[in-house]
């Protein structure tokens, strides 16, 4: 150990850091949970290995100088049988420490460990999670007890580092002398892992998994993938099976996609895309908000990865590849955003993916129903987001109705087209479910008119229509709207309808007693236009704050007022109505008259979803049955 060329082989530097508590959680998960597909650490490795170079190629653009200008572009894989390892080794642009410890220590993204854990043994789902979650190293861990990485930054003066663990607490990083530019991962296979250091089962991973890295992957020096672009073919040139391949290599996913788009374009700007809809909604699980999935390439360079503000925000579940000429290949990223070309592009592609789900529609109603469920809720934030292509997005929207069978979707369109003859406006009305918006106040009238009713069913659809306001020149009206003016009924009904009951200063008189009783808590009592079985029910009187805003706004702790602002309308040919007119004009005890009226309308309250406190309804419920009660005796 005294010799100076021991001494100068020395790791200069070396010291011990424990993994960040999160880290150690999710390499626990990793270990211990997901074993169904242990086969994608190879697939990890090689994502990063491509990603690195990718930056290489980029960087190298600019560069003047950096560390071994000459390396090619490639990775190799190498095992060796009788020591049980799996090395890989690439020339990308390394690590520096700082990034080592970064990058290998902590996980960059939030919510990761949680969203892990709330999977748990969702098997099918395991080996789509850990890629896309920034988690993708620690798979290594799933076959390797002890793993190396030595690395060195392409920067001229970096100097060269070994990080090894074994994945449990902590990790160790020395200063490692004569390191070729890149990252080489030597892996120790686990005695149940040994598979990995045979070249067949490497190879056919590759082949299922990787097959479309940009760069070669060369196993005992032969070429295992096929490096091609395939975006910038013609579609005749590309099978359905490399675009699914391709896709699930894009996606990290196992999934066939529901949709894809492969187009090119020379103006107004040059363009090659190959985008998909992919089969699984990750934000559905409702923890995870999506990243921008559309990798930006200028002549088969890519110039950013999950390209921000390409596309709308609103499509950040599309998947796939733009390439375009135009762009100026070394551009930097920051700067990308304000290029004037990279704008347009997103504009174009923007218009291209709302015209694809549109023939979708057209062409295939199934599939794009699967679509809908899937990925309804990003194309509503556009409707609601996007003021340029809004009337295109609102023709992409589905809805239930009154007039479709309960798994049936509809357009707006379809809905205007078998529009009754006469009628001016769309109605739509929001419930939790078919069954209560049915079941409810509001509908009846509607349905004895044949007037078709879209039944919303998400809390967010009501906002969706308000900012959307029409539709081709009609307007989009809550059914539970005040001031809606319907047809007369055309049913056999109609004389029960027309029967008159009572004159017009009866309901007058009627009216602002039934207001002076309830007083403040409601803005007006008025006869009731629309023919129902309720005696009264509420409308809103403010198209833009409907009833289901108010609901959600309250769930959300925001009490801006609910009473004192609706309108109570009542049905002048109710029974209840009527007799409490003739009641009101004779000798009967006033005080029991006025908890009828409040009773009426906490009733209607309650049919409309608002009432919060019932105490003092049921109160005054039990007050009344008692008058019933003994009313009953006497008789
Ligand atoms: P992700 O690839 O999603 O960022 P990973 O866990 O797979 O997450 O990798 C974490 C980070 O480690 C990468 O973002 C990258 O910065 C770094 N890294 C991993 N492998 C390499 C490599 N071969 N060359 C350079 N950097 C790497
Ligand atoms: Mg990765």
């Amino acid at each position: 150990m005294s010799s100076k060329k021991d001494t100068a082989n020395e790791p200069v530097k070396q010291e011990t850091r424990q993994f960040k508590a999160e880290v150690k959680q999710v390499l626990d998960i990793v270990i211990h949970s997901l074993y169904t597909h242990r086969e994608i650490f190879i697939r990890e490795l090689i994502s990063n290995a491509s990603d690195a170079l990718e930056k290489m190629r980029h960087e190298a653009l600019t560069l003047e100088s950096y560390t071994d200008k000459d390396a090619p572009y490639e990775i190799k894989i190498e095992t060796d049988k009788d020591n049980h390892t799996f090395s890989i080794i690439d020339t990308g642009i390394g690590m520096t420490h700082s990034e080592l410890t970064a990058n290998l220590g902590t996980i960059a993204r939030s919510g990761t460990r949680e969203f892990l854990e709330q999977l748990d043994n969702r098997e099918a789902l395991d080996s789509e999670i850990i890629g896309k979650f920034g988690v993708g190293f620690y798979s290594v861990f799933m076959v390797a007890g002890e793993v190396r990485v030595r690395t060195r930054s392409y920067r001229p003066s970096a100097k060269g580092y070994e990080w090894v663990s074994d994945g449990v607490g902590e990790y160790t990083i020395s200063e490692m002398d004569g390191l070729p530019r890149g990252t080489t991962i030597i892996l120790n296979l686990k005695d149940d892992a040994h598979e990995y250091e045979d070249e067949t089962t490497v190879k056919d991973v590759i082949t299922k998994y990787s097959n479309f890295v940009p760069f070669p992957i060369l196993v005992k020096n032969e070429k295992v993938n096929t490096v091609q672009a395939i975006w910038l073919k013609s579609t005749s040139e590309v099978t359905d099976d490399e675009y699914t391949e391709f896709f699930k290599f894009i996606s990290n996913s196992v999934e066939e996609p529901l949709s894809r788009l492969h187009m090119s374009s020379d103006a107004p700007i040059q363009l090659s895309a190959l985008l998909y809809i992919p089969a699984m909604n990750f934000e559905q699980f409702g923890l995870m908000k999506l990243k921008p999935s559309v990798n930006l390439y200028c002549r088969k360079i890519l110039i950013q990865q999950h390209t921000d503000k390409l596309l709308p925000e609103y499509f950040r579940f599309v998947h796939g590849v733009v390439d375009s000429s135009d762009l100026p290949l070394n551009i930097s990223r920051e700067t990308l955003q304000d290029n004037l070309i990279f704008r347009k592009l997103g504009k174009f592609l923007t218009k291209r993916v709302i015209r694809h789900l549109d023939d979708v529609a057209k062409n295939d109603r199934e599939k794009y129903n699967g679509i809908w469920e899937k990925f309804g809720m990003f194309l509503k934030e556009g409707v609601v987001s996007d003021f340029d292509n809004r009337k295109e997005l609102a023709d992409l929207l589905r809805f239930r109705s009154s007039k479709a069978e309960k798994d049936e979707y509809i357009s707006l369109k379809e809905y205007a087209d078998r529009m009754k003859e006469g009628q001016k406006d769309i109605y739509y009305l929001y419930g939790r479910s078919r069954e209560e918006i049915e079941n409810g106040p509001y509908v009846g009238t509607f349905k004895k008119r044949e007037i078709e009713v879209l039944y919303l069913l998400e809390p967010i659809d009501d906002f969706v229509m308000t900012s959307l306001t029409d539709y081709d020149g009609k307007k989009l009206i809550s059914a539970d709207s005040a001031d809606i003016e319907l047809p007369p009924v055309e049913t056999e009904d109609k004389e029960a309808e027309q029967k008159p009951t009572l004159s017009a200063s009866d309901i007058k008189g009627l009216a602002s007693w039934m207001k002076d009783t309830i007083g403040d808590r409601v803005k007006e009592v008025r006869e009731s236009k629309r023919s129902m079985d309720r005696p009264a029910i509420i409308v809103n009187p403010d198209a833009a704050m409907t009833t289901t805003m108010r609901r959600v706004m309250k769930a959300a702790g925001r009490d801006i007022g609910i009473e004192g602002e609706k309108i109570l309308e009542i049905n002048t040919s109710h029974p209840l109505i009527t007799r409490l007119k003739k009641l009101r004009d004779g000798t009967a005890d006033k005080g029991f008259l006025q908890s009828c009226v409040l009773q009426i309308y906490d009733n209607a309250l309650s049919e409309a979803g608002l009432m919060d406190d019932p105490k003092t309804m049921v109160e005054r419920v039990y007050t009344i049955m008692e008058k019933a009660l003994e009313s009953a005796e006497k008789k």
